[in-house]
């Protein structure tokens, strides 16, 4: 198979990717030259942004695409929606004549991940048929990122990352205190979150075998690699992870790698031994459906939500289809959260990712496992290899679009062949989503406004690491039960850190 590219072909090549340039690939452009090569001046990072795309354009990516072919219409649905949707149009496309109740105890805003796990957790412990919970989607169930992402079923970020980013953020809310005692305040968080993360994975996996959802679910944990001037950081995190006891995280050899992945690495990689993987479009709509089959939850497709207002003790939830009285409001809106709540501007800041799938594809890959190349993810599931990267902001009007980059997705075709040598691959499909982070790149679990509004979010591109389990405690806190233990306490993940840090209630150092 050729593998080197001719010159005319490179000429060509250089010539589409330059006239393909959109505005996002500058967007991505500017992150990458922030991101991609710490501790070098502004200058220097330029120049080595410029040779390096240079590279690419003229070298890696040519010869990558010399096995690569485009379907002549790529389709810009995500796979996992390809097959169509068994809740498209609820409850539309079998009641047009369906009205909105004009009450309910609980409101939900969002039909992805978090607002499946809102809804299948009230299903279960809602004892009254009367405390109805309506689910109102401006789309489809699973429109959003939940129905574009890569299939993982993560067990979080590992506990290093958090603290790192935390402890980064601490210093402009907390600055009475000292480096140390941030150092220690932000492993704290990292701890939080992990336990709950933990939680959050085995419990997925309880409710899928319990339930006996059909999405497609096996456990075979998820390989990130690692460069060689990654290797200390790598050992550090895996220090940390044995140190607190969150040994999910763990590093195997070069060998080890290629034996789980068929990914071909020269360093030792980071591994998260419980990742899963999944269809995550079948998981929310397994989730939907076994909550409507009880009495207590209605879903509203099509249904956006204009304004919420609170009016004495209810809130008014406005949509173009009229007004929903209720008790309770939880926003599972991930990135669009600030077009509908304009105080997150800024603190909840909507990111793009992408992802292409095809036909053909390395046959050395593997199926079912996580695997993270330094630069991008990819994935086999069935006979379709998905490949995936990017992580640039957005604004806020762009939450939820799909446009993708065809210059990430020929990148990410480079490295594909960098991890696991040429073959021949057709694309067919290619999107993208957002995904949103937090200045701390830590999740707000917990009411918003001081009463009854709640929200789910900030969930830092790791949706399944946090919705189902905070889902869980969010419906616990509403009905007031306490037979359960909620993993989100108030002090590290109440929307208060973001919204008024000085007025937050912190934890207190565990000395
Ligand atoms: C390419 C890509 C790869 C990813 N890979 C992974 C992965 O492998 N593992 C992982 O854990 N995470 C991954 N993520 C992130 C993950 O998809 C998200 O964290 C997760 O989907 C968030 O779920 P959610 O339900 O909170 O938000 P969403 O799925 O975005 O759902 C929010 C919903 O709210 C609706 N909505 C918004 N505003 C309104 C309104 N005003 N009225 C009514 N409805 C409204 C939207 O239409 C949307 O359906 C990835 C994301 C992308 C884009």
């Amino acid at each position: 198979m050729p593998t080197s590219a001719t010159l005319w072909m490179r000429v060509r090549s250089f010539f589409e990717l330059l006239c393909g340039l959109r505005k996002h690939d500058f967007r991505a452009a500017a992150t990458w030259i922030n991101t991609m090569y710490p501790g070098v001046s502004f200058v220097g990072r330029c120049c080595r942004f410029v040779r390096w795309s240079l590279w690419q354009m003229w070298y890696e990516i040519p010869n990558a695409l010399c096995t690569v072919t485009f379907a002549p219409k790529v389709s810009k649905t995500p796979i996992w929606l390809a097959d169509g949707n068994p809740l498209e149009n609820h409850p539309w496309a079998s009641h047009p004549d369906a009205v909105l109740p004009q009450f309910a105890e609980v409101v939900v805003i969002g039909a992805g991940f978090t607002g499946g796990a809102l809804a299948y957790h009230w299903s279960r412990r809602a004892a009254d048929p009367n405390l109805k919970m309506v689910v109102l989607e401006m789309g489809q169930a699973a429109s959003g990122s939940s129905g574009r992402n890569e299939g993982l079923v993560v067990m979080g970020r590992y506990c290093h990352m958090v603290q790192k980013t935390v402890s980064k953020h601490l210093p402009h809310v907390r600055p009475d205190l000292a480096e140390s005692e941030r150092e220690l305040l932000a492993l704290q968080f990292a701890v939080a979150y992990c336990q709950a993360a933990y939680r959050n994975g085995d419990l997925i996996e309880q409710t899928i075998r319990s339930e006996g959802f059909d999405c497609d679910y096996a456990r075979e944990g998820w390989v990130q690699a690692r460069d060689a001037d990654q290797q200390t950081a790598l050992a550090e995190s895996v220090r940390l992870a044995l140190d607190t006891g969150l040994t999910d995280w763990t590093s195997i050899t070069a060998e080890e790698v290629q034996r789980r992945t068929g990914m071909t690495v020269t360093h030792n990689a980071g591994f998260s031994i419980a990742a899963a993987s999944f269809h995550p479009a079948k998981w929310v709509w397994s989730l939907l459906k076994s909550a409507l089959r009880s009495q207590c939850v209605e879903l509203y497709s099509r249904t956006r939500v204009l304004k919420v207002e609170r009016v004495g003790e209810e809130y008014h939830v406005h949509t173009q289809l009229g007004v929903i009285r209720t008790r309770h409001v939880v926003n599972a809106t991930e990135s669009y959260t600030p077009l509908l709540h304009p105080q997150f501007h800024d603190r909840i800041l909507p990111t793009q990712t992408q992802a292409a799938s095809g036909t053909g594809g390395p046959t050395s890959i593997r199926p079912r496992v996580g695997i993270s190349g330094t630069r991008g993810f990819f994935g086999k599931h069935g006979d379709r290899v998905m490949v995936g990267s990017d992580s640039t902001r957005v604004p806020d009007r762009e939450a939820g679009r799909i446009q993708p980059s065809r210059f990430i997705t020929k990148f990410l075709l480079g490295e594909m062949q960098r991890y696991f040598g040429p073959s021949h691959y057709h694309v067919t499909h290619e999107w993208s989503g957002t995904v949103s982070y937090t200045p701390d790149e830590y999740p707000i679990v917990g009411v918003m406004d001081g009463h009854r509004q709640y929200i789910i979010g900030g969930m830092a591109g790791s949706g399944t690491g946090v919705s189902f389990n905070a889902g869980r405690c969010v419906v616990n806190r509403i009905l007031g039960l306490t037979d359960e233990p909620d993993d989100y306490p108030p002090e590290y993940f109440a929307p208060s850190r973001l919204l008024d840090s000085q007025h937050h209630n912190w934890p207190a150092l565990k000395k």
